[in-house]
This record gives C-alpha cells, sequence and structure tokens, in this order.
C-alpha cells in the first residue's frame, strides 16, 4: 500500500505520517529525514543537499528521485510518502518507478492550511536531532522542556525553520508543489481534503476517518 500525503512546510506532514504509519502499519517515508541523515553522515548526496536545504529551495529532482525510489523499494511498496513528490517531474517519476513494480498509489492526502498559520508553527518547531521527532514551543510540548520524550536528547531549531528561510519554503512550495495536487487530479485519483488547521488529534481522526471509507469503497 502507498500513501502519499500533500500538504506545504509546517502543514504537520511529518507528525501526521508518523501516526499513519503506525495505524496502517506502514513505513513512513519522509524525504527530509533522509535528506538530513545523508547530511549527518556526511555522504555526497548529503552535501550536495544541504545549501539548497539550508536555503529553503528545492534540491534537484535527479537527486531526490532515485533515492526514494530505493527507499519505497526497501519497504516493498508499504510506505506513507511525506514530502515527495514535490514537483510534477517528481510525481511523475514516481509513476513510472511503480508501475515498473506493478505497484500505485493507493492514496492521496494533502492537508490544507493558510499561510500565516503555517508561518507561526515553523518557527515555533523545535525538533529532536536523533529520531526526527517535532515538538512545538506552544502546541506540542515535550514532556521536560526542550529535551526530546523518547531520546532525551536536547531539542534544535532547524535552520531551515528560521523566519526568512520558512518565507522561502513557502514561497517555493506555491511555485512548484502546489501544482502535483493539479497533477494527480487530472490523472483522476481522488484527492482526500484535510483541514490542517485543527489540532494534530483531530487530524489524524479525520485522516483514518477519509482513509478508511476508502479502503471501503475500493
Ligand atoms: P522537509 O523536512 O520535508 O520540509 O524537507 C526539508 C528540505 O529538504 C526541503 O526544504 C528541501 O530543501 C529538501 N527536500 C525534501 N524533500 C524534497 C523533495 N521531494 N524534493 C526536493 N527537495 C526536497
Amino acid at each position: 500500500m502507498v500513501i502519499v500525503l500533500l500538504g506545504p512546510p509546517g502543514a504537520g506532514k511529518g507528525t501526521q505520517c508518523k501516526r499513519i504509519a503506525e495505524k496502517y502499519k506502514l513505513v513512513h517515508l519522509s524525504s527530509g529525514d533522509i535528506l538530513r541523515l545523508h547530511r549527518a553522515n556526511g555522504t555526497e548526496l548529503g552535501k550536495k543537499a544541504a545549501e539548497y536545504m539550508d536555503s529553503g529551495k528545492l534540491v534537484p529532482d535527479q537527486l531526490i528521485i532515485e533515492m526514494m525510489a530505493c527507499a519505497i523499494e526497501s519497504a516493498k511498496g508499504n510506505c506513507v510518502l511525506d514530502g515527495f513528490p514535490r514537483t510534477v517531474v517528481q510525481a511523475k517519476e514516481l509513476d513510472i518507478a511503480l508501475d515498473a513494480k506493478k505497484r500505485k498509489i493507493d492514496a492521496i492526502v494533502d492537508l490544507v492550511i493558510d499561510d500565516s498559520v503555517i508561518e507561526n508553527r515553523m518557527t515555533g518547531r523545535r525538533s529532536c536531532p536523533a529520531c526526527g521527532t517535532v515538538y512545538h514551543v506552544e502546541t506540542l510540548k515535550p514532556k521536560l522542556s526542550g529535551i526530546c520524550d523518547s531520546c532525551g536528547v536536547k531539542l534544535v531549531q532547524r535552520t531551515d525553520d528560521k523566519p526568512e528561510v520558512v518565507r522561502q519554503r513557502l514561497e517555493t512550495y506555491h511555485q512548484q508543489t502546489a501544482a502535483v495536487t493539479g497533477y494527480y487530479a487530472d490523472k483522476g485519483h481522488t484527492i482526500l481534503d484535510i483541514d490542517a488547521g485543527k489540532s494534530v488529534d483531530e487530524v489524524t481522526a479525520k485522516m483514518i476517518e477519509k482513509l478508511d471509507r476508502l479502503s471501503m469503497v475500493r
């Protein structure tokens, strides 16, 4: 089963994907997390991606596509995709990679939210450098201030969650990523729109309700 989660940066894709992965026993594949791991490990890909990521721009398609095709293969096609595809080129290449393995996208979810809400969310976001769990200084606090609940590691603010980078990332989203939704709609996919301005639990509940309903009509 392949689920694609779309939506702007800061819509809560990472948090929701973790929950969806747990619920449907899928592997959570976050292109951003995989890239951050490459950077932490100092790989060639990580070095190439760094400059784009820190300025809020997209990493070139050819670097991402191969990386994600390998990750999907390792997950044997049982995955929820977070942050990928982010361009129409990536979406087309994903279709080709899935077709080649006789797989398909089973559900597409789009987290819908205003830019102003996102700016507040992202600049208040703190994440665990060890496990990637995301918190927020106001709305999703860890039990112990500034410390990851699972790892006990000090939380950090990602360079790309700083205000000027957040604005660039939103611009990038509107210029390059928003079109992915249209690409899937044109191909006849049902897109499950979810109001991502609600609380984390409400968004999860709505997603699960819509995903369950979708699998019942199949
Ligand atoms: P994320 O954690 O998903 O917000 O991703 C962080 C950064 O990684 C983005 O701002 C991009 O620079 C890069 N990135 C992640 N996924 C992709 C993708 N599918 N295509 C291009 N760049 C990506």
